[in-house]
């Protein structure tokens, strides 16, 4: 069964936005749960990056937005900064025809900027737990009358600390709410959160075969330690890439790698906790306009970073667990685009290789350095 977002029983005006954006039909996940929520249940929803979980739960929210009241009536949880402000991004695309107000709100950023904004009237928040609970005790956020709670991302959430936040959160919202839970695992610590704060959610799983984003190739390299960096640029030389993220291990290994890749000409920005906000924005800024051809980053620094034309996932460290190599590879292959993502595995790392593949139930093909000759042809 193929759906038109036409069939949806949503407002015109999301309709046209739909369109504007240029989606043609919905993905897996929104053809399955967007009628959910429209029916106010509460929900989970498994499904890997990619699969368009934002308008999955952005546009039966909009549609439920009354604009002509100004109090917070959704609030959505995401990780991190750059994940609230790329859903905050999306929410805003969405309700372009619309008078829904959408403001994201993360640490790092003047609080008394975002306060002000949300004096203004805004009907749809986008935060972090840190910074949105930040602004529920100091009375600027209010929950008491909001309809939907989206936790984004859960399971990142929760690997990053913010179970207390998130908690602290919930119980502050309006109990009458809509619970939404979105991850793309599901370990016990989220089991234990829904039982607790969501009312018989509605569970739906996207399997492999049916995520928007299936092309992604994976393939790994093995190379010495000593040579590591030699065969990074032989392999991105010879590869056809238009936007790259490059992953290692520590804050330290992206500030290094960086300025080696700088240093061999390479149009590459680092991206890691240690930076600034605005010098987050930045470099997210000249990636995305490709005025860089490769984002340097850390697991953390990358999570859920939606961006277009992302060619090559490239695990310089490999990833420490399955749902982290499954988190960075979902960087590339985004909505149906074709994607690669390639491990550099040292001889010791091939067992952590093999439990990798283990988990993933999908053996990773070898591939072999190219010689000098393969790449300056
Ligand atoms: P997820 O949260 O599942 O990782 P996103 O919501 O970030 O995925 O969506 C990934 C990309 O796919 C975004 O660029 C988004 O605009 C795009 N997208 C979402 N839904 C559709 C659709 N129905 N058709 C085409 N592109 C879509
Ligand atoms: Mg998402």
């Amino acid at each position: 069964m193929v759906m038109k977002f036409e069939e949806f029983d949503i407002s015109s005006n999301l309709k046209k936005a739909v369109k504007e954006m240029g989606f043609e039909a919905p993905s897996p996940i929104q053809e399955k749960v967007i009628p959910e929520i429209l029916q106010k249940h509460d929900l989970i929803g498994q499904a890997q990056t990619g699969t368009g979980k934002t308008a999955a739960f952005g546009i039966p929210i909009i549609n439920d937005v009354n604009s002509k009241q100004k109090h917070i009536q959704a609030l959505i949880l995401t990780p991190t900064r750059e994940l609230a402000i790329q859903v905050a991004g999306e929410v805003q695309k969405l309700s372009k025809f619309t008078k829904a107000q959408t403001l994201p709100v993360y640490g790092g950023q003047s609080i008394g900027h975002q306060i002000k904004t949300l004096k203004r009237g805004v009907q749809i928040v986008v935060g972090t737990p840190g910074r949105v609970l930040d602004h529920v005790n100091r009375g600027t956020i209010k929950l008491d009358q909001i309809n939907t709670l989206v936790l984004d991302e859960a399971d990142e959430m929760l690997d990053m600390g913010f179970i207390d936040d998130i908690e602290k959160i919930l119980r502050n919202a309006n109990t009458e709410r809509q619970t939404l839970l979105f991850s793309a695992t599901m370990p016990p610590a989220i089991r234990k959160l829904s039982n607790k704060y969501m009312t018989t959610p509605s569970h739906v799983t996207i399997d492999k075969g049916e995520v928007a984003a299936p092309s992604i190739e994976q393939v790994y390299y093995k190379v010495l330690d000593k040579n590591k960096l030699d065969s990074l640029t032989r392999i991105i030389d010879s590869e056809t890439l238009d936007l790259g993220i490059i992953f290692c291990r520590t804050k330290k290994g992206v500030a290094e790698l960086t300025e080696s890749l700088q240093a061999r000409g390479y149009m590459a920005d680092g991206l890691h906790g240690d930076l600034t906000q605005s010098q987050r924005d930045v470099v997210m800024k000249k990636f995305r306009k490709a005025t860089i051809e490769f984002l340097v980053a850390t697991d953390v620094a990358a999570r859920g970073i939606d961006v277009q034309n992302v060619t090559h996932v490239i695990n310089y460290d490999i990833p420490q667990d399955p749902e982290s190599y499954v988190h960075r590879i979902g960087r590339t292959g985004r909505a149906g685009r074709e994607g690669i993502a390639i491990t550099l595995v040292t001889p010791r790392e091939m067992k952590h290789l093999r439990s990798i593949e283990r988990e993933i139930k999908n053996p990773i093909p070898a591939r072999g350095i190219p010689s000098i000759e393969e790449v300056v042809e």
